[in-house]
């Protein structure tokens, strides 16, 4: 196993779970626990082996009995005696067989590199017994046909390796482009695309893409023509000869070409170049004279063009019969042909990898082991870490950087991504930089499936966060600042609303201004709260053991006059065994209020609102049902915002409703480190319910 692959599989294992343990001993327990190379073979293959071993016996003998074969022992430097007794044909047959069979087996399992000092002492073994039987015992043991059948099995062990190899290179190579959805017709759009592309930069008056087919012939495959091609020119048949002729030239020399016919025309010849092959010829008639300043572009806009014309060759050709590739010329010159496509995603990829670094937000893609794949200049920036650095870098080297006390452990939130493919999120504050930043690590996948590298996206939320708090905090200066004049104006108002000196009428207008101004003030009043709320730490709500269903009995008890006022049957679902919550008991009471009120006000007379307790796995649901006219499914997202209110026709404005009540819910409740849900449709009824986790 090179160098490379063991400290990748080295990674890959830090990744999986064994980053934590000393770096020494896991490197030394790797080792251990995995060898060096492990050998697949399978039973085809060696029974491919044997059968190949058993031909190449039958060529040596064949060739012995039929005296093909040249007298190699007279090489040798050693008298032979005349009359040496042959082998039995039948021990002579056995004796290759095995021989050529034990040859064929060994190459299959090492390879030839690894096999060849077993076949040098076999081959030494071999002329050693020949000596021995020939001058002592008398005995010919064919020490030549045994050395050719030993040579074609060897050949042929080889040649049966290197097909079964190129097999797999042929089905790997010739599937991986096609997976793209380059298809023929696709590759011919990207050329006339890449034309009128040229057309917006040059004032082109014709333009056509010659695709080389063998070495000195040129078909076109796409044109392209100008505003007003003059089709009646007597000269058209001449200046095409002469533009093929251009392009014979760049196509020969590898260079651009160019021929300028007058101050109002001129001809060009661009090579299309690719992996140091020219795959075509690009002619281009100018409708003005050609300056050099230009050639850079056309050779640009040329290898692009050289790319897609790889592509199209490559999807133009049919597959073929893949297994027999290795053996003829069209299956390798298609090998050929994927190789050069697969290069050209290559270079296309570099272009998508580069449109990153004009990203603002910092992006880094990471491969499985753990090796940064793309880091952009901003990702840098928010680590802290100048572009040298980045090249030392790996994944936890790069989150490290982003560590804080909520994201104090980079390697357990990688795993988890890696585990469970839920992207992790986290707002980091780095006060000391006065910084907030948004990260996130979510896994990448292959089409929906097979994991393949993972993202680390940082988004800068430090002005945003900076012109929320500067929002709020004005708002709540004003609703502070309002609070004072309209306390006056209430309190003057119910003043005068007892002044029995004023004319009904008047009266009647004070205390419209009492109660408007009441309503303001209470408007005012959860406003704040809800902002109180969302500025608080969790930690800072003072928590108590609270047992929600007795929350809920006090509720149902102070709101059942407002139920009855309505004919609404206002009852509560007996549950078991509730245990407690850790919760401020105000807020809680004022969000199931706001709930059971909510209830209240959006159901028609004489229906049902049912409140109910239940014990989930870790937690307690306060649950409010009601069958009511229900909320729009466009609408249940927002429900929860601040003022935001369903508009539902044939109701009149409701002078209680501010658009407050449910984004105090949700704000209570999230502080206590709950859900809230809601379940609901239009008609038929709403569940709004919340959960807090138990004690
Ligand atoms: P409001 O003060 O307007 O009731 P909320 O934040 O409590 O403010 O509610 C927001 C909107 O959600 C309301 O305008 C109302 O239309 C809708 N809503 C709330 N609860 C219910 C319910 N139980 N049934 C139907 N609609 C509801």
């Amino acid at each position: 196993m090179c160098a490379l692959c063991t400290q990748n599989a080295q990674r890959l294992y830090n990744l999986t779970g064994f980053w934590q343990q000393g770096r020494g001993s896991s490197e030394k327990s790797f080792r251990r626990d995995f060898p060096l190379l492990i050998r697949i073979k399978t039973l085809n293959s060696y029974l491919s082996a044997t059968g190949l071993g058993f031909v190449a016996a039958l060529g040596g003998y064949s060739c012995w009995r039929f005296s093909l074969l040249p007298d190699l022992t007279s090489l040798l430097p050693l008298s032979r005696p005349s009359n040496l007794t042959t082998l039995d044909a039948s021990v002579a047959g056995a004796a290759m067989a095995g021989y050529s069979v034990a040859l064929s087996l060994t190459v299959n399992r090492l390879g030839l590199s690894r096999s060849w000092h077993y076949i040098a002492v076999s081959i030494v073994l071999l002329v050693s017994m020949y000596c021995v039987a020939a001058q002592f015992f008398g005995v010919d043991v064919l020490l030549t046909p045994l050395l050719f059948t030993a040579g074609l099995s060897l050949l042929l062990a080889q040649v049966n390796r290197l097909w079964s190899l190129d097999r797999q290179f042929a089905h790997t190579l010739l599937s991986s482009p096609s997976n793209g959805s380059d298809t023929s017709s696709a590759a011919n759009a990207r050329l006339m695309s890449g034309l009128k592309l040229l057309n917006t930069v040059l004032p082109v008056n014709e333009a056509v893409v010659f695709h080389c087919v063998d070495s000195d012939s040129l078909e076109a495959v796409a044109r392209f023509k100008g505003p007003a091609p003059n089709t009646q020119d007597p000269r058209r048949n001449s200046v095409w000869r002469e533009g093929i002729q251009l392009c014979q030239a760049a196509a020969a020399k590898g260079e651009l070409v160019s021929q300028t016919e007058g101050p109002n025309s001129s001809s060009i010849a661009v090579p299309l170049r690719h992996e140091g092959e020219t795959a075509g010829v690009l002619l281009v008639r100018l409708a003005s004279e050609f300056s050099v300043d230009d050639t850079p572009l056309l050779e640009a806009i040329g290898s692009q063009f050289a790319r897609n014309l790889k592509r199209d060759s490559f999807s133009k050709h049919p597959p073929g019969i893949q297994r027999f590739s290795y053996f003829s010329q069209t299956g390798n010159k298609r090998k050929l042909d994927a190789l050069n496509v697969l290069k050209a995603l290559t270079v296309e990829q570099r272009c998508e990898a580069r449109t990153l670094a004009h990203i603002e937000d910092g992006i880094a893609i990471a491969y499985l082991d753990g090796t940064l794949a793309l880091v952009n200049p901003s990702i840098l920036l928010f680590a802290g870490l100048n572009s040298d650095k980045a090249v030392e870098l790996d994944l936890f080297g790069l989150l490290h950087r982003f560590r804080t006390d909520v994201f104090d452990e980079p390697e357990i939130a990688v795993r988890r991504v890696l585990q469970t493919g839920v992207a992790y999120e986290g707002e980091l504050n780095f006060e000391h930089k006065n910084q907030i930043l948004n990260l996130r690590i979510s896994l990448l996948r292959e089409r929906q499936r097979e994991p393949i590298g993972i993202a680390v996206y940082v988004k800068d939320l430090t002005a945003q966060k900076e012109y929320e708090k500067l929002k709020s905090d004005m708002i709540s200066l004003m609703s502070h600042e309002l609070r004072t004049p309209l306390t006056s104006i209430n309190g003057f108002a119910e003043l005068l609303t007892q002044d029995q000196t004023l004319p009904p009428q008047a009266r009647e207008f004070v205390s419209i201004i009492a109660n408007e101004s009441q309503r303001m003030s209470r408007m005012i009043n959860t406003f704040l709260s809800v902002t109180q709320l969302e500025r608080k730490d969790k930690q800072e709500v003072l928590k108590i053991p609270l047992r929600l269903d007795e929350v809920v009995r006090d509720t149902i008890a102070s709101l059942q006059p407002v139920a009855k006022k309505k004919r609404i049957r206002l009852i509560e679902q007996p549950a078991h065994r509730i245990p407690p919550v850790a919760a401020d008991r105000s807020l809680i009471m004022q969000a199931v209020k706001n709930l059971v009120n909510n209830a209240i006000k959006y159901s028609p007379e004489r229906t049902t609102v049912t409140v109910s307790t239940a014990l989930e796995a870790e937690t307690v649901r306060v649950c409010v049902e009601d069958r009511g006219y229900g909320i729009p499914a466009e609408a249940k997202e927002r429900v929860w915002d601040k003022f935001y209110r369903v508009v539902r026709e044939g109701q009149e404005k409701d002078e209680e409703s501010t658009g407050l009540g449910l984004s105090f819910v949700r704000e209570v409740v999230e502080q206590h480190g709950g859900q809230v849900e809601l379940d609901s449709e239009e008609g038929r009824g709403s569940k709004f319910s919340f959960t807090l986790p138990r004690l």
